[in-house]
């Protein structure tokens, strides 16, 4: 399945009040030993690590090389400040990654990563599950399926509770613990609501999940959306999670987003 992720690095999220600067960030070596990859993201790779002083395990997502040299302290970028935002202040959910703290490591030659020191799960995306059974002409059954949604739905609650819009719900962004616990991740893209409804032309989310008006709204400024487009997209998702793959995924990702609205 052809895979383009629309994300726009600036922009995203509408407040400004606390731009961090790096050096104020501990050094995670003190802390954790990385000990083997498990993934490999848009902006870097995810290492599973252990906790120097108690052994326990963790998932870290290492954002590198972020380039500051000659501009030591230099702001964060705003999609990576949005996940930590988010995070920090809403991860004391079950249904929510847990978030064990931000670092950053220093490297004189690279110009420095940033870690995301995250809560291991250990189980995998609901898309790699579902695939999974696919390859061995297997489906998901529906109860399996109900318990992933409404972990998921419950998360999203307490997103929306809190005025925050995911904007990037997919079985990707859902992963499961070794105890069957269901985590949503990924908060690059999300949103706060300042006011009920956004009106924004930024590009996020994944075309096949995205709501139309979502689409709309960045083709045409006079649209706007709100909480409910997480809702359209975990409705993608059940689909994804019972067919292995989203509605119009045979289709080119930018053709499914002018026939989406549709
Ligand atoms: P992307 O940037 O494409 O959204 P991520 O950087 O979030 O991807 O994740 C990359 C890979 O690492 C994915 O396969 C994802 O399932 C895995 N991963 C991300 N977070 C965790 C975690 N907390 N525990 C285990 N695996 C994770």
């Amino acid at each position: 399945m052809a895979q383009c992720k629309l994300r726009s690095l600036y922009g995203l999220y509408p407040y400004k009040s606390s731009m961090m600067g790096l050096e104020a960030l501990a050094d995670p070596s003190s802390d954790w030993d990385i000990v083997e990859t498990i993934g490999k993201g848009t902006y870097g790779k995810v290492y599973r690590v252990n906790n120097r002083r108690d052994g326990s395990q963790a998932a870290v997502k290492v954002l590198d090389p972020i380039n500051n040299s000659g501009n030591h302290g230099r702001d964060v970028d705003e999609e990576i400040e949005a996940e930590y935002t988010i995070l920090r202040s809403l991860s004391n959910h079950p249904n929510v990654v847990k978030f064990f703290g931000m670092f950053y490591k220093t490297d004189n030659l690279s110009g420095g990563q940033l870690w995301l020191v995250l809560e291991l799960c250990n189980g995998g995306s609901v898309t790699e599950l579902a695939k999974g059974l696919m390859i061995r002409g297997k489906h998901l059954e529906e109860p399996i399926i109900a318990y992933i949604l409404c972990g998921a739905l419950l998360g999203l609650q307490h997103l929306h509770n809190n005025r925050i819009i995911h904007r990037d719900v997919k079985g990707n962004n859902i992963l499961l613990t070794t105890d069957g616990g269901v985590k949503l991740v990924d908060f690059g893209v999300s949103a706060q609501l300042t006011n009920a409804r956004l009106r924004r032309n930024t590009s996020v989310g994944t075309p096949f999940w995205m709501a139309p008006e979502v689409i709309a709204c960045e083709q045409q400024y006079d649209y706007s959306y709100d909480v409910r487009c997480d809702v359209w997209s975990l409705g993608i998702t059940a689909i994804e999670l019972a067919d292995g793959d989203p509605p119009l995924s045979e289709m080119h990702p930018v053709k499914a987003l002018f026939k989406i609205p549709r």
